[in-house]
């Protein structure tokens, strides 16, 4: 069995040891076993150490069967074996794991919240609070309680204990072993059974920062940043806001405000461009009413577009129709190889507008539909906006010799 260095002592960064096993593991990697490590193998929501065996790439560290493997980047001759444990994971999973005993403890003390999970990733850590409904002031609450025990330093003791004393902790949840089990302790705060690393003293962890919660199915999942974590967070979101109230002219105090008011005059100024693409669209309904073609007994409006948008034709044809008389109406455009028909009349002119798009229609591999005096249909096509143009008008005078 393999001593474990990192429960004996959690700073120990630089150790010996003899390897007492090797091998390559079903994956193809070449691995090792110490009679005693430092690197602490994946376990109780703390990811495995990385560093260095003999200067070879240690890559992963699990257990298997009781020991301890090494997963290595190559493989290694040696008996005799210098470890190298990377300190600044290794620390920041212990400031990000040992927080959260910290602030879970702080939720169950405070509100009775109970972690039911807990996941340590690379940017970020969560916990899954067993409770429907959470405040925002109680979040802060809970995060001021837990850095409140951060700043008081407490001492972090570990004790192996057996099943039987167990009843002398008030523990918030049962272990999951039965022997051997190994609490980590508080005083006065926190007991809690677990297999991870720790620091010797709460100030270790450093602040502790609640940056996001949402509802999941577990209950509340809050993301939570630790140690050199929540220093790093701090630095970057300064960035952002120095950034935003240098363009804004504004202070933190101020920027909400500032932000309101950009928002609100980009509203306005929308609103305004929307009246003014209005005005304008009105004018060109205007000057293509007046370009109509006298047909037999109605004017017709025709015209082929290239990149215009469907809605924006629509809105022409409806600006036309309502001042006209006696008038037809027909816009093709054309995006990349889509298509695009609109046709339509006013009540005083006979002929059915879903008829002449269905027979252009049957030209390209579209769908359409609409009311005898308003249709419109599209597809894909080689066919160009002038040619389908071109084709309706002639339908259009067919279908009148037809009526
Ligand atoms: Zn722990």
């Amino acid at each position: 069995m393999t001593k474990k260095l990192f429960y004996e002592n959690p700073y120990i960064t630089t150790f010996e040891a003899e390897v007492i096993e090797k091998g390559v593991d079903e994956a193809g990697h070449p691995f090792v076993v110490l009679d005693q490590t430092a690197f602490y193998p994946t376990g109780g929501g703390q990811p495995h150490d990385i560093g260095t065996l003999n200067g070879v790439k240690v890559v992963d560290v699990e257990t298997r069967d009781q020991a301890i493997i090494h997963i290595l980047e190559q493989p290694i001759d040696a008996v005799k074996v210098k470890g190298e444990v990377d300190w600044e994971r290794r620390f920041d999973h212990m400031q990000q794991h040992t927080g959260q005993h910290i602030l879970s403890a702080a939720f169950a003390e405070r509100f009775g919240f109970q972690t039911v999970s807990f996941h340590l990733g690379k940017e970020e850590a969560t916990i899954d609070l067993a409770t429907q409904t959470i405040t925002e002031e109680q979040i802060q609450e809970a995060v001021h309680l837990a850095n409140t025990i951060v700043f008081q330093n407490k001492p972090i003791k570990t004790i192996w204990v057996d099943e039987k004393d167990l009843s002398q902790y008030p523990l918030r949840k049962p272990p999951k072993v039965k022997e051997n089990i190994r609490l980590v302790i508080i005083e006065g705060y926190d007991y809690n059974a677990c297999g991870g690393t720790h620091p010797h003293m709460t100030g270790e962890v450093g602040p502790i920062q609640v940056i996001g919660w949402e509802k999941n199915q577990k209950g509340i999942r809050i993301h939570f940043l630790c140690g050199f974590r929540a220093v790093k967070a701090f630095a970057e979101k300064q960035k952002v806001l120095q950034t935003l109230n240098r363009q804004l002219s504004s202070q933190d105090a101020t920027l909400k405000d500032a932000i309101d008011r950009l928002l609100e005059k980009q509203h306005e100024l929308e609103k305004a461009l929307g009246e003014a693409e209005e005005e304008l669209l009105k004018h060109e309904a205007a000057e293509l009413y007046q370009k109509a073609r006298a047909m037999d007994g109605f004017r017709l409006v025709a015209k082929a577009f290239v990149h215009r948008e469907i809605t924006e034709c629509q809105k022409l044809s409806r600006f036309i129709l309502e001042q006209a008389e006696q008038t037809v109406v027909l816009f093709t455009t054309k995006e990349g190889t889509r298509l695009h028909m609109i046709a339509s009349r006013t009540k005083d002119v006979e002929g059915d507008m879903v008829k002449l798009i269905e027979s252009g229609l049957s030209l390209i591999n579209g769908r359409g539909g609409g009311k005898p005096e308003r249709a419109q249909g599209g597809g894909e096509t080689d066919l160009t906006a002038e040619g389908m143009l071109s084709y309706l008008v002639d339908q259009l005078e067919g279908q009148r010799v037809a009526n």
